[in-house]
């Protein structure tokens, strides 16, 4: 990121490859790119994942439980290796100071006992651990206490793989630290980097890599974030800006009194008025660029089939696009209930069709035969050519990147694009992600609608709930389950198979299957599909049930370790319940985890409201965690969380905003350009 530009005229070179760097060679060389790293740049761009902060040396009497710290002390015996049992090795020696004892233990490390020397006075960086008054330092780094390099400093820990040490970045760094680094290059203006006192990026560099306190670790990170998110919105202010200049479709027959009228109920106030806004906007002469967010359930999808409907009016073809084929599927059903007395023809184009059914249907898209294509992105790929396509909508947008959005609209010859989102994310994010759109609000649900009961229990409730479940079944409902991660891992963790073994065994006359994110994606559809059907009772799964998924005879969603999920993406999770006119319910394991785990969820039990819900997520997880570990399309920085901060996407967004205001062409500022162009380099986007 920071220097992927200008690196290529420095004399000093970061454009040098790291196997020239003495101690790399090419073995190492080709491991190093696992992490992404080919030249000194990279080295750069690849921040610490955590510091140790040797910077204080402790007496062994200070010392506390639990804490990672430095000491400076005399070995007063010869380390001894001991076999313990079956692959555990451990090595003890006793080090003491002038104000105590402690003991270091090594476990499985038999050369230490070679290193460490008695009667030498060392530094040990290491945790403590003290039980009934005995001090033992685990698996401490050593240093001899004259040449010490790491110690009394702070000292960077990079991210490894294996056979790259810690050694081997301070030496690939040191190279990298030592390469020319010219203030000119710098993106961020100088006025804001006064204006907010930031490190310039030359500081930066140095900071993040060589820091002196933790201050300037922050102060760098703050910068870094602050540098990718300023980047984004001034290239996405400027993609808007063009955009405006250029001239789009006008539809003028945007009369859909007809299509309202074939529904037994009104559309909400919220509906009306975002058809109204993009109503607005296609008829005023300028593309529509614009965001439709809504609360699971706040009925998008109809929005969505009136624009279709104008634009089939106005004689030009509609592109609906869901990010998987299960979805695309369900979309083609639902359009064919609204469309079925309005003459509209509606086609479907997936991947997993016959080579023979895609031909044919690629055909009708040529022709204009098709109004209505919905699919995957399997649709704007190169061999789909559109007769006239007026208007593009995605589904479910905050699975595409920024990028992927920009490519996505560049496919048309200008059309009118909605997209749409579940995701109730924060103001300020939507304004930097979406800097490009417009965006409408759905922040009214449909009438009666029948809020699913939530309760949080614990694992004395476990049996009970497994009746629940069959009980459920019975009463012909369909049941999700939801954990966390796939395998047992070393965390106590319900993993899915484990657990859908075991229920299984409990419920063996039912049919319970499983789905994670390590399938096959045929294999997963498959499921998917059975599920939607009704095939299956009980679906074990991980995170990866489909957002958007609707299945009216799913009544119950049990989340286990549900304190482990963010509340937005549980309120994501618990819209796949409540869909149809079953009563239905939502069960969270998690009140034995605590207090605050048992609050937090209880939150989120007394209401269905997403906006709610995100507003009380980011009050307590931060931004940081408010996607979990979900694409959120943002750009990534190695190690740095790029929503950890929400005071630098603030400043980013006002300073950006600000800046293209002034100066749309960004004419005065070079580097800035030449970093935007580089960010966006993967679209077709041509920036004037
Ligand atoms: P989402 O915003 O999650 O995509 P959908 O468009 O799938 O929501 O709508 C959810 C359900 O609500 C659908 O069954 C739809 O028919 C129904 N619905 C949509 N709008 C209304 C309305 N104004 N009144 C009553 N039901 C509605
Ligand atoms: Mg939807």
């Amino acid at each position: 990121m920071l220097f992927t530009v200008n690196i290529m005229y420095n004399k000093n070179n970061l454009s040098k490859e790291v196997c020239f760097v003495k101690g790399i060679g090419p073995k190492k060389a080709k491991i190093l790119e696992k992490l992404n790293i080919y030249t000194l740049a990279d080295v750069l761009e690849t921040y610490p994942r955590v510091y140790e902060d040797r910077t204080i040396l402790k007496y062994i009497n200070q010392l506390e439980d639990g804490e990672k710290t430095s000491i400076c002390a005399i070995v007063k015996t010869t380390p001894v290796l001991s076999h313990i049992k079956k692959g555990m090795d451990i090595t003890k020696c006793i080090a003491y100071d002038e104000t105590g004892y402690v003991e270091i233990i090594y476990f499985n490390n038999k050369y230490k006992a070679a290193q460490i020397r008695c009667n030498e006075e060392y530094i040990f960086y290491g945790k403590i651990q003290i039980s009934a008054g005995r001090v033992t330092m685990i698996s401490p780094s050593h240093e001899k206490c004259l040449n010490s390099s790491k110690s009394g400093r702070i000292v960077p820990i990079y991210p490894l793989t294996a056979g790259i040490t810690q050694n081997d970045f301070e030496r690939l760094s040191c190279a990298a630290l030592e390469c020319e680094i010219l203030e000119k290059d710098d993106p961020i203006p100088s006025y804001i980097r006064d204006k907010y006192k930031m490190p310039s990026m030359k500081e930066a560099i140095f900071w993040i890599h060589r820091p002196q306190n933790m201050k300037q670790v922050e102060s760098a990170q703050k910068r870094i974030i602050f540098e990718e998110l300023f980047l984004l919105c001034c290239g996405l202010s400027q993609i808007k800006k063009c955009r405006q200049k250029t001239s789009g479709i006008i539809f003028k027959d945007t009369n859909i009194e007809s299509f309202w009228k074939q529904f037994e109920f009104k559309p909400t106030n919220a509906q009306i008025r975002a058809v109204n806004d993009c109503i607005r906007d296609i008829s005023c002469g300028i593309s529509m660029n614009r965001l439709l967010q809504g609360d699971v359930g706040s009925g998008k999808t109809l929005v969505a089939a009136a624009l279709c409907l104008i634009a089939s009016k106005n004689g030009y073809q509609s592109a609906v696009m869901a990010p998987t084929e299960i979805l695309a599927i369900q979309h083609e059903k639902e359009f064919l209930s609204f469309f079925k007395n309005l003459g509209v023809k509606i086609v479907l184009l997936t991947g997993s069709m016959s080579v023979k059914n895609k031909r044919e249907v690629i055909e009708k898209i040529k022709t204009g035969c098709a109004q209505i294509i919905i699919g995957t992105h399997a649709l704007i790929q190169k061999d789909v050519e559109f007769f006239k396509l007026g208007m593009v909508i995605a589904d479910e947008q905050h699975r595409f990147g920024v990028n992927q959005r920009i490519r996505l609209i560049e496919k048309g010859s200008n059309p009118h694009t909605l997209v749409m989102s579940a995701t109730p994310i924060p103001r300020t994010l939507a304004l930097i992600m979406y800097g490009d759109l417009d965006i409408s609000i759905i922040d009214e649900m449909p009438p009666n609608r029948k809020p699913v009961e939530t309760y949080v229990v614990g694992e004395k409730m476990r049996r009970r709930v497994i009746t629940f479940m069959e009980k459920q079944v019975r009463l012909k409902g369909q049941v999700y389950v939801v954990c966390p991660i796939i395998e047992q891992g070393e965390t106590e963790l319900k993993s899915a198979e484990e657990y859908a073994k075991s229920l299984k065994n409990m419920l063996p006359h039912r049919n319970i299957e499983i789905l994670h994110g390590k399938m096959k994606s045929l294999k997963k559809e498959e499921i998917m599909h059975d599920f939607v059907i009704g095939k299956i009772d009980i679906l074990v799964s991980t995170t990866v049930i489909e957002v958007g998924v609707n299945v009216p005879n799913a009544s119950l969603m049990v989340v286990e370790d549900a304190n482990r999920f963010g509340l937005s993406q549980l309120h994501q999770l618990r819209g796949r319940v409540g869909r149809g006119n079953k009563k239905s319910y939502c069960i969270l394991f998690g009140s034995d985890k605590g207090e605050a785990a048992k609050q937090r969820l209880e939150i989120f039990a007394q209401t269905n409201d997403g906006f709610e819900i995100a507003k009380a997520d980011l009050a307590q997880r931060g931004p940081g965690d408010f996607f979990g570990n979900r694409q959120h399309g943002l750009p990534v920085i190695k190690n740095i969380d790029i929503m950890s901060n929400i005071n630098e996407m603030e400043k980013a967004k006002y300073e950006s905003d600000k800046l293209i205001e002034k100066n749309p062409e960004l004419s005065e500022y070079k580097e800035l350009k030449k970093r935007i162009y580089k960010m966006f380099e993967t679209v077709n986007f041509k920036f004037n």
